[in-house]
C-alpha cells in the first residue's frame, strides 16, 4: 500500500491552520477508508518562520494527532518556493507519494482522490490546474495569466493555470531532488522531470481566513526569478538588437552619402557623426550581446542540472552469473 505525504508550506497561517489541519485529515481517512493509500500516511506542516503562533499550532495538532500530523520547522522565513522544497525533500524518503498543497485551503482538497487515482493509472506527477479564476480579483488574474504568457514567449515550459497544487511520486522526488540550483522555480523544473504526468482540473476557492502572503512585490520576483531561472532569451533579443541596428546604420550610411553627394542637402560634420553614432550603438549592442552569450551559458553550466533522467532500462538479466 502506497504511504500518502501531504505538504503544506505555512507562513504566518494561523487562523486557517486548525481548518487546513480538520480539511487534511479528513482526506486521509477517507482515502484510507477507500484502501487507496496506507494508513501511515501523513500531512507535513512546513512552518516558513512565521511571526505568529503558527508553530505553536502545528505542535498542538502534532500532539493531538500524532500519526496524521507531521511538522517541519525551518530556522526563518525563506519563501514559499524554498519551504516546500524543504519539506519535499524531507518527506521524500518517508512516502510513495507526495502531494503539495496551499495550507489556506484555496486549492480544492477533493480533488487530491482524483490525483491519487491518477497516481494508480500509473502517473507519476499530476498537475492540479485551476478552470477558472473567479474568485480571484480581475488584478491578480490579468497579472498572473500575462505571467503564464510572458513565460511561454521565453521558452520556460510551465503548465498554464497550475500553481504548487501537485502530486509527485517517490522516484519523481528522487529526481527533483538532483536538482541543486539555488534559484528555484518549482513550476519551471517539474516539467523538466519527465514521466507520464497528467492534470486533473478544479475550481480554486477564497482564501478560508487570513491574507495572502503574496503581495504584488513577492508575485513580481517570482515572475522575474521565473523567466531569469530558465531563461536566456533576453539575451538574444540584445543580440538580434544588435544586428538590426548594425544593418540599420548600413541604410542610414546610404542615405547619409546620398544627401552628402547627390542632393547636397546637408550641414558641415553631420555625415560622419550621424553615421558614426548609428555604426557604433549596433556595435555595442552586438558585443554585449556576444558577451551575453557565454555568461549565458556559464550560467547554464553552473545550475549543474541532471541532463537526463533514466525511467527504465531494458538489458539481459541472464547473460549475468
Ligand atoms: N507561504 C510561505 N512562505 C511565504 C509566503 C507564503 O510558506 O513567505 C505559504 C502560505 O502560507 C501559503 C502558500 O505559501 O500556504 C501560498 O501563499 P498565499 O496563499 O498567501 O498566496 P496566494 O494564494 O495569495 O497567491
Ligand atoms: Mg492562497
Amino acid at each position: 500500500m502506497d504511504r500518502l505525504a501531504i505538504v503544506v508550506p505555512c507562513y504566518n497561517e494561523e487562523e486557517v491552520l486548525g481548518m487546513s489541519s480538520e480539511a487534511l485529515r479528513g482526506v486521509l481517512d477517507d482515502l484510507v477508508n477507500k484502501g487507496k493509500i496506507s494508513p501511515d500516511s501523513f500531512v507535513m506542516f512546513v512552518n516558513d518562520g512565521s511571526a505568529d503562533k503558527t508553530w505553536s499550532l502545528i505542535e498542538e495538532e502534532h500532539e493531538k494527532y500524532p500519526a496524521q500530523i507531521y511538522g517541519l520547522k525551518l530556522a526563518r522565513n525563506v519563501g514559499h518556493q524554498y519551504a516546500l522544497t524543504a519539506g519535499l525533500h524531507t518527506v521524500a524518503d518517508m512516502c510513495d507519494i507526495s502531494v503539495s498543497i496551499d495550507a489556506d485551503l484555496q486549492d480544492d482538497v477533493s480533488v487530491i482522490e482524483g490525483m491519487v487515482d491518477k497516481y494508480h493509472e500509473g502517473c507519476d506527477i499530476v498537475y492540479g490546474v485551476r478552470k477558472e479564476r473567479k474568485t480571484d480579483t480581475f488584478f491578480k488574474r490579468f497579472t498572473a495569466q500575462s505571467f503564464y504568457k510572458l513565460m511561454a514567449h521565453m521558452g520556460v515550459k510551465t503548465v498554464y493555470n497550475h500553481a504548487d497544487f501537485r502530486l509527485m511520486s517517490h522516484r519523481a522526488l528522487k529526481a527533483f531532488a538532483e536538482y541543486h540550483e539555488y534559484n528555484l522555480f518549482l513550476r519551471g523544473i517539474v516539467p523538466l522531470i519527465g514521466y507520464k504526468t497528467e492534470c486533473v482540473y478544479y475550481d480554486r476557492k477564497e482564501r478560508a481566513a487570513g491574507v495572502s502572503k503574496y503581495p504584488l512585490k513577492k508575485m513580481l520576483a517570482l515572475a522575474f526569478d521565473g523567466i531569469s531561472s530558465f531563461s536566456t532569451r533576453p539575451i538574444d533579443l540584445i543580440l538580434t538588437l544588435g544586428f538590426v541596428i548594425v544593418f540599420l546604420s548600413g541604410l542610414a550610411l546610404i542615405y547619409a552619402l546620398v544627401s552628402r553627394f547627390v542632393t547636397k542637402v546637408y550641414v558641415e560634420g553631420w555625415t560622419s557623426l550621424f553615421i558614426s553614432v548609428w555604426f557604433l550603438g549596433g556595435l555595442q549592442l552586438l558585443a554585449i550581446g556576444l558577451v551575453g552569450k557565454y555568461v549565458g551559458k556559464t550560467y547554464i553550466e553552473v545550475k549543474h542540472r541532471p541532463r537526463y533522467n533514466i525511467e527504465k532500462v531494458l538489458t539481459d538479466d541472464s547473460s549475468e552469473d
